[in-house]
């Protein structure tokens, strides 16, 4: 079987390797005689992916297939570096000795695999090594761990499905970001952590990712509120847009490829109007047009609501209209006096709140896209709507899957302002909370599960955070013996694994935190015992760095965070470096056995904010407060 594949080279393991030992594998089977590498790797698996995306391959069908003349050269199990051709003829791998199995990533595709070429290959090995996982390659362990299908759950069939995007490795994704009319709150930020959460793991299994998220900064509370406030709309939105950018870099929320204002695309709005004018899904009324939802059969199919009960003609104006009632809704609003309006070839105006995400998705990404997430409460009228405006006017399905996230009480309440249970992120942070743990805490709760956040809930988010940070650091400034204790290769493998299943299973962050928790619970034990060995170091360090490509928690940057919002402590601050050479002074002190120094140091960086934690082998880890 041979597959339209560029060709590969494997660098067969042991020391020195020249160019000649290069073995160029231009076939599939190979690698699927290799599971460990065939079935999690993404690009070189896709022999199926013509049929199903992703789809994981078991063993049996990895048995399956020929034997390859090339599997005498490596060892079942072999580490094994992947490289896609060409390499150029001058690369010198004299120092490259190979450590462990890679996995090539798909996604983080061309542009990396340019920077790897341009590499010196004869830099130290360590170097090398080092380049490769964070610029090329992800670690593997040895042990065979299949990939797991990613199934999500799909609102508009009601099913949870094997995620197949439309075309293999690339998805394309719609977010309904905030209105800016004020600052967004944490059942806001609940969703945007949800969807954060969807897109990092996409991206951790090689999807390359087509995001767009909108600010809605058109809409009847905004010209409202502009109005009362005698400035533009776009004058009165910059505050909230900015705040908005600022709470999800706090929140380490990813930026999407694209993040767009709908009234920089009111000409797209305006055009897709036209087309729905054409095919007569609109009618006029006192200068406003409305959609006629009785012409388009497929009404309700996403909220299921029923609308059997419809009035031909029934409509409504507001741009947030009562629940569980479909009506003909506005396309285009005629202007009141003294509102911000557009003069467009359909007439003086503005869009509704609708259509600007219909006319947004499809024009950054196409007529059809693959998932698009929001919060449940969107579902209808307003996703709905955007099915009946996008599918009304191609006649082509508007989304393969519809992501919505659930509602978020607080102390078991729904949210309001006038019970006093209404939280911005703002409000948590002048309160002393971490953003990390609201993170976590927002994050921690499967998307589809209502979430009650809690204080209490929030405190024990931050002192998990901090157990993952201390697992971290201890990998990190621990000093093991040499070697691998017996199964901890294996168990971390599992975690992986584990983690893996969990968050390929619709999401399911619970799941795969427990993975997480369970292993470091189960190492640190074997390092309170001092069995743990620093040959078990980098496959636990490459799972962690997994987790936060999705979790996003451990590295410890709260304290700069919250000073960049204004919140915190600012004086006393250390750097990194400063906090290094005073804890190396320390060590010097200790060594000369000046303790009255060493404590004088240590008291110090206490009071700047610096824990120290010693080791008994000697060894001193920091960490902020
Ligand atoms: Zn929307």
């Amino acid at each position: 079987m041979r597959v339209g594949l560029q060709p590969l080279f494997v660098l067969v393991p042991g020391t020195p390797i020249r160019s000649s030992s290069l073995l160029s594998v231009g076939s599939i089977p190979y690698f699927q005689r290799h599971p460990t590498i065939l079935s999690r790797n993404l690009p070189f698996g896709s022999a199926r992916c013509a049929r199903k995306a992703w789809a994981p391959m078991s063993k049996t069908e990895v048995q399956a297939n020929t034997v390859n003349p090339l599997e005498s050269a490596l060892p079942q199990n072999a580490p094994v570096t992947l490289l896609q051709s060409p390499l150029p003829k001058s690369l010198d791998l004299k120092s490259f000795r190979i450590l462990r199995t890679y996995e090539k990533r798909r996604g983080e595709g061309s542009e990396r695999l340019t920077t790897l070429r341009s590499i010196p290959w004869s830099l130290p090995t360590t170097h090398c090594l080092q380049i490769e996982s964070s610029f090329c390659f992800r670690l593997l362990t040895t042990t065979d761990s299949p990939m797991n299908e990613i199934r999500l759950h799909n609102t508009l069939s009601g099913q949870t499905e094997p995620f197949v995007p439309q075309k293999p490795g690339d998805v394309s994704m719609y977010t309904c970001g905030p209105t800016v009319y004020d600052y967004a709150h944490i059942g806001n930020y609940r969703t945007f952590v949800f969807q954060d959460i969807l897109r990092r793991f996409l991206k951790l299994r090689g999807f390359k990712l087509n995001h767009v998220m909108n600010l809605t900064d058109v809409d009847d509370r905004i010209i409202a509120k502009a109005a009362a406030a005698g400035v533009g709309i776009r004058e009165y939105t910059q505050k909230y847009v900015q705040a908005f950018f600022d709470d999800c870099k706090t929140l380490s929320i990813e930026a999407p490829e694209h993040w767009i204002r709908a009234t920089d695309y009111v000409d797209d709005m305006v055009k897709l109007i036209q087309r729905l004018q054409e095919k007569s899904y609109t009618y006029a009324g006192e200068g406003s047009i409305y959609y006629r939802i009785a012409k388009f059969p497929d009404y309700g199919k996403l909220s299921k609501i029923d609308v059997s009960g419809i009035q031909t003609g029934a409509r409504v104006d507001n741009d947030r209209y009562e629940k569980e009632s479909a009506r003909d809704f506005a396309l285009w609003k005629a202007p009141k006096p003294g509102e911000h309006f557009w003069e467009t070839p359909i007439g003086p105006g503005r869009p509704g709140w609708h259509i600007e995400c219909s006319a947004m998705a499809m024009k950054l990404l196409g007529e059809t896209i693959d998932i698009h997430t929001g919060g449940i409460d969107l579902a209808f009228p307003h996703h709905e709507n955007e099915i009946a405006q996008s599918e009304g006017a191609t006649g082509k399905q508007f989304v393969h899957y519809w992501m919505h996230a659930e509602h978020l009480l607080v102390e078991g309440e729904k949210m309001s302002k006038s019970l006093g249970n209404f939280f911005t992120l703002r409000d948590l942070f002048a309160k002393g909370y971490k953003p990390s743990a609201l993170r976590f805490a927002l994050a921690s709760v499967p998307y589809r599960r209502q979430l009650n956040f809690t204080f209490d809930g929030l405190q024990q988010a931050a002192s998990a955070v901090e157990r993952l940070r201390n697992f971290s650091d201890r990998l990190a400034q621990g000093k093991f013996p040499e070697g691998q204790q017996p199964g901890m290769a294996e168990r971390i493998a599992k975690a992986a694994q584990d983690f893996d299943a969990g968050l390929s299973d619709d999401l399911n962050t619970a799941i795969a935190l427990a993975a997480i928790y369970d292993l470091v619970r189960e190492a640190n034990i074997v390092m309170d015992k001092g069995e743990f060995r620093q040959g078990d170091v980098a496959a636990a360090q490459e799972l962690l760095a997994s987790f936060d490509r999705v979790f996003a928690v451990i590295a410890d940057n709260d304290a700069e965070k919250l000073q960049a919002l204004g919140y915190g402590n600012s004086g006393g601050g250390l750097s990194d470096p400063e906090v290094e050479k005073l804890v190396a002074q320390r060590q010097d002190a200790r060594k000369r056995r000046d303790f009255a120094a060493s404590d004088r140091i240590r008291k110090e960086l206490a009071d700047r904010g610096i824990i120290l934690e010693d080791g008994r082998d000697g060894s001193v880890r920091w960490k902020r407060k």
